[in-house]
């Protein structure tokens, strides 16, 4: 009796183990940066980073927490399992990577997280990883490919069409709405077919001078440039607002996350099969 209980169970594990791993060749792992006070606050079962982890999640990906303090070993495993990398939202990126020296109003850099982001676009570049960047994501994302930044918007960029970015309340940043233009031949245009959209604002830098191969696809009045992408084939997307925070009340911007994951979906099926 005892022996075939141990038969059974034996049985049931092996059943338990065959169906996991199917599972997990179908996920679609999407690597998202946390920098240290987010991994911290991970330790913690706090995630500040639960916004952009939803927009995945929602739209059929799976998070693969890419934390600035792993070492290059486990830098290497994560970076190995990836299908798609969201750069997402944070501090200023140091005006020396592209040969400026700082401003009297730039805010916080993190040149740690610069330096690991620098490594992740590199690997994802040359690996034709898609890449999704949100705001400073889609900054550093075009300092790597060559670009500059403003480093603060009211004070270095002139225009005689005035368009509010960031609200400061009592030394607080606040979001706020402003309208873009978006070019016909873009990724937004395909998802959204609309050539003027309303989008959330909550930077103080923004693109200079665009990077090689990077085109620009969407911008506001005082011409910011609030979209980019890639020329070539590889998905390669960077917007200076949030759409994770949108899709909360406005589930149309769904598709960018949709698209970003359904093109890792695609990568993974061309690259590891
Ligand atoms: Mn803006």
């Amino acid at each position: 009796m005892k022996k075939q209980r141990r038969i059974i169970a034996g049985l049931i594990l092996l059943f338990v183990i065959l169906s996991i791993i199917p599972a997990c060749a179908k996920d679609i792992n999407i690597g998202i940066v946390y920098d240290k006070r987010q991994t911290k606050a991970l330790e913690e079962n706090v995630d500040l980073r639960l916004k952009y982890r939803n927009a995945i999640e929602k739209n059929g990906g799976k998070v693969i927490v890419l934390s600035v303090l792993d070492d290059n070993k486990t830098t290497a495993e994560k970076l190995g399992k990836i299908d798609g990398l969201l750069v997402p939202g944070g501090a200023d990126v140091d005006p020396g990577r592209y040969g400026d020296s700082p401003h009297q109003h730039l805010e916080e850099v993190d040149m740690a997280l610069d330096k690991y982001e620098f490594e992740l676009l590199g690997y994802c570049i040359r690996h034709s990883i898609p890449i999704l960047a949100i705001c400073r994501g889609h900054q550093i994302l075009n300092v790597f490919m060559g670009g500059s930044l403003y480093q603060d918007i009211p004070i270095q960029h002139k225009s005689d069409k005035k368009v509010t970015h960031r609200i400061r309340k009592k030394g607080e940043s606040q979001i706020c709405f402003h309208g873009i233009v978006v070019s016909e031949d873009s990724l937004l245009y395909k998802l959204h077919k609309k050539k003027q959209m309303n989008v959330n604002s909550l930077h103080h830098q923004a693109i200079k001078k665009p990077g090689k191969d990077l085109k620009i696809t969407a911008h506001t009045d005082d011409g910011i440039i609030e979209g980019i992408e890639g020329t070539g084939d590889q998905f390669i997307v960077g917007v200076q607002f949030h759409p994770e925070k949108m899709r909360i009340k406005k589930p149309e911007w769904n598709k960018l996350f949709k698209a970003f994951v359904d093109e890792a979906k695609k990568w993974k099926k061309k690259e590891r099969q």
